[in-house]
Formats: C-alpha cells, sequence, structure tokens
C-alpha cells in the first residue's frame, strides 16, 4: 500500500495564530484561584475542599483503605524469611522487577529460601499481583510507606534485608492447612 502525505493547513485567524487569547485565558483562571485561595485565608474561609492541592508535607489527605504500599517480606515463627523462592511473583510480575537468586535452606523445615530478593520500586507498577500470587503470605503491600525520593538510580532497588526490616510474622499458617485439610476441617 502507497503511504500518503498528509498535508494539514496552518489555523486560520490571528486568534488561533498567535495565542494571546488562550494566554490571557489561562492567566484568567490562575488569576481566579488565586484572588479565591487569597481572599480566603485572609478572612479564614479557605477550605480544603475548595483547593484541588494541599500544602504536602505539613497536611496529608488520608490514604484509601486498600492502598498499596512499599512492598515488605513476612517472617516465620523463628524469625526467618517465609519466602521459598518458588519464583511465582517474578513470573507473574508485569514489570518484571523482582529478581530472586534461591538458595538451599539450612534450617531443613523448607526446602528453599531466597539469597537474593530485590524488588525496582522504579520500575514497579504498584498492581499487587506479587502479593495475590504468593502461596505463602511471605510478600505484602500494606506498610503504607510511599517509596522515597532517591538520587540514584540503584538506591530505588529494595534488597532482602530493607523488605524484611518492614516485615513481620504473618499469621497463615506456613505451607496452607496441610495435607488432609478435608479431613481435619470434618473433625474439626
Ligand atoms: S506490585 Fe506488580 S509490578 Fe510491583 S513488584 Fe508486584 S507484581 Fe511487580
Ligand atoms: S511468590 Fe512468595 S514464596 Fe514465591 S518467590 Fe514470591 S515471595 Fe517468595
Amino acid at each position: 500500500m502507497a503511504t500518503t502525505v498528509k498535508t494539514v493547513a496552518r489555523p486560520a485567524g490571528i486568534r488561533r495564530q498567535t495565542y494571546l487569547i488562550a494566554i490571557a485565558e489561562g492567566l484568567a483562571v490562575t488569576f481566579r484561584h488565586f484572588s479565591k485561595n487569597f481572599v480566603g485565608s485572609l478572612f479564614g474561609r479557605r477550605k480544603h475542599t475548595d483547593i484541588a492541592t494541599v500544602p504536602y508535607p505539613e497536611e496529608k489527605k488520608p490514604y484509601p483503605e486498600r492502598n498499596r504500599g512499599l512492598h515488605r517480606l513476612m517472617k516465620r515463627d523463628d524469625g526467618e524469611v517465609r519466602c521459598v523462592a518458588c519464583m511465582m511473583c517474578p513470573t507473574v510480575c508485569p514489570a518484571h522487577c523482582i529478581t530472586i537468586v534461591p538458595e538451599e535452606s539450612p534450617s531443613g523445615t523448607i526446602e528453599k529460601r531466597p539469597k537474593i530478593f530485590e524488588i525496582d520500586e522504579l520500575r514497579c507498577v504498584v498492581c499487587g499481583l506479587c502479593v495475590e500470587a504468593c502461596p505463602c503470605d511471605a510478600i505484602r503491600m500494606d506498610t503504607g510507606i510511599h517509596a522515597a525520593p532517591v538520587l540514584r538510580r540503584a538506591d530505588a532497588i529494595l534488597e532482602k534485608d530493607d523488605l524484611l526490616s518492614r516485615g513481620d510474622k504473618s499469621t497463615a499458617t506456613q505451607g496452607g492447612a496441610g495435607a488432609f485439610w478435608r479431613e481435619k476441617a470434618k473433625s474439626s
């Protein structure tokens, strides 16, 4: 198929070509909001709901109940990481921002654990799929903490120790209810 070029005519009329009227309209909107906020604050009539922004960090808006904060890695009863390096979360992650290098667990109660567990918070799209995919309740996004601004790219990568420092013991049963859960449920 032949490629054609569509020529678009320049906007006609002095109003469209100079943008002066558009600039004046924009300035009028800015001045209207400025005078409304300034006069309102002078007489104490400026309400939180009147303005689109808040003077952060002095004032903070409450987060929605299902807000997703920075990740954390949960711990087992013995303080070890709950993660068994099953690789479900890096597989499901659409941003490919989770890196796990597994190693054999010395505890003997689980087969594997992560030797390296890193999350690149600058690539993360905060979808929460890693939390949904985890079969061990090992990773959560319920810290309520924002990703902090960083000066170096490498500082945005959270390592295992960072993630564990925000973790806590999970109330979930490690490995689920275990074998014969139907029989146990019937007898209880
Ligand atoms: S929240 Fe989504 S993008 Fe971020 S690490 Fe988890 S799966 Fe990946
Ligand atoms: S899904 Fe859970 S257990 Fe599996 S690697 Fe990710 S954090 Fe670890």
